[in-house]
Parts: C-alpha cells; structure tokens; sequence
C-alpha cells in the first residue's frame, strides 16, 4: 500500500468508521459487519439444527424439498430489518456477503446440509439487476459457499417475468403473481445435484416455492432444500 493510499484509509477511518449493520456502533479492528453484542444477541431461529421446522411446514403440500431453513427472525423497525433493506437498496453487497458466511457456518456445523452439491441464488429480473446493479442474493450466496465448500451457480436460472414487488401485491394473487416467473436455462448442471436455494427475506414463501418446481420441473432428478436469510413470525405462523 502507498503512503498515500495509507494516509487516506486512515482518514477515512477517522471521519467515516465501520459501523455495525444492526446497532451503527462503531466497529472495532477485530469486529466485522456486525459488533460482538449484535452478533451475540441475534435473533437466530436454530432451524438449522431442526429437520422438522416452521418453514419446512411451510412448503409441505406445495413443493417437495429436502430440507428448509431460516437463520434470524426480524421484527418490524428493528436493526436486522434495516441491514436487510440496507443491502437490497444501499449496495451493502459486502454486509450480505458476510451474513452468507456465518449462515454458511451455521448450516455447516448443523451436519443437515453436508450433502448440498450446489448453491443457487434466487434470481432477480434482468431489468431489476441493471437498476440496482447487484442481486444480494448472489452476494448471500456466495458467503455462504465459501464458508460451506460449495459452488454458487449465479446463472442456472433466470426470471423471464419482472414480477410486482410481493410486499405491494395482495396476498390472494401473489401465487398467480409468480406463476411462470422463472426459467432453467442449464438444466445439465443441476441434474442429481442436491441444489440449496438462497434467498434474502421471505415473504409467503411463494416467489420460493415457484422457484423449485419450475427447476424440480426441469430436472426431475436433482433434489432441493432452501435457505433464507430472515422471516418475520408473523410470516412462519410462529408468534
Ligand atoms: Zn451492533
């Protein structure tokens, strides 16, 4: 590093200190992302650890898949909410990043996931991408590789339709609202793999669900769980 770049990491530092995603503390030089309080007292679900859950009760009936997990609950107004708008909307790619390689741990350390081949992200609508210049869930996803052994596959499937925001669209139509939203397009890769699906927050679960079956429907063969970041209760059904 030049004496130059030094002196400015430095100042920046100085004026502009990492903060904590949730609590906006101030970082210290060993703490990253989150402070060692936040991190201490997540809300973390433990779903990982329980074959049997609320989101695995979730899909029953709907779509078939191996196993299911959320690794935090979010209220509404609290600090972990805002970290999830943050890295949708203030290119916090590096914060989402860094969540995806704790769930990664915790899903290692679990012993549930240790047969998963292959990590796909869920994929925004290309014009949605180009606007916010990232799909966070890529960034999850890569996290969580890392710290799983896995491979990420960013481009396995793509979404053909720009669906509405689903926490805009009524409830009654959201299942319509996805219906031939996504396409395979490298069905060869996946085919015999367990697949882990990543996505950032759920909302019904339906955006999720639609995902696996148009790629159960393309490669009958592979078999599918699915990891999300964060779900309110409220939306689990768990008060
Ligand atoms: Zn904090």
């Amino acid at each position: 590093m030049s004496i130059l770049s030094s002196v400015l990491s430095e100042l920046k530092e100085l004026f502009f200190p990492a903060r904590c995603a949730v609590c906006k503390e101030p970082l210290t030089a060993e703490e990253q992302t989150l402070c060692t309080l936040c991190r201490a007292t997540a809300p973390l679900t433990g779903y990982e650890r329980e074959p049997y859950n609320p989101l695995v009760a979730k899909f029953e009936g709907l779509v078939p898949i191996e196993r299911a997990s959320v690794m935090l609950f979010f209220r509404q107004g609290s600090g972990w909410q805002q970290l999830i708008h943050d890295f949708k909307y203030h290119a916090s790619w590096r914060t989402a990043r860094d969540m995806g390689r704790w769930y990664g741990h915790r899903l290692a350390e679990s012993g549930w996931y240790s047969d998963v081949d292959l990590i796909i992200p869920m994929p925004l609508h290309a014009l949605k991408q180009l606007h916010r210049g990232y799909n966070q869930a890529t960034y999850l996803a890569e996290g969580m590789g890392l710290s799983m052994g896995v491979k990420v596959h960013r481009r396995a499937v793509k979404r053909s339709r720009n669906t509405s925001a689903q926490a805009r669209t009524p409830l009654h139509s959201r299942a319509a609202n996805v219906e031939g939203a996504f396409v395979v397009r490298d069905a060869d890769a996946l085919r015999g793999k367990h697949l882990l699906v990543v996505d950032d927050v759920l909302t019904t679960g339906s955006t999720v669900a639609e995902l696996c079956l148009a790629i159960l429907e393309a490669v009958p063969d592979c078999r599918i769980s699915v990891a999300v970041l964060a779900a309110s209760r409220a939306s689990l059904g768990v008060e």
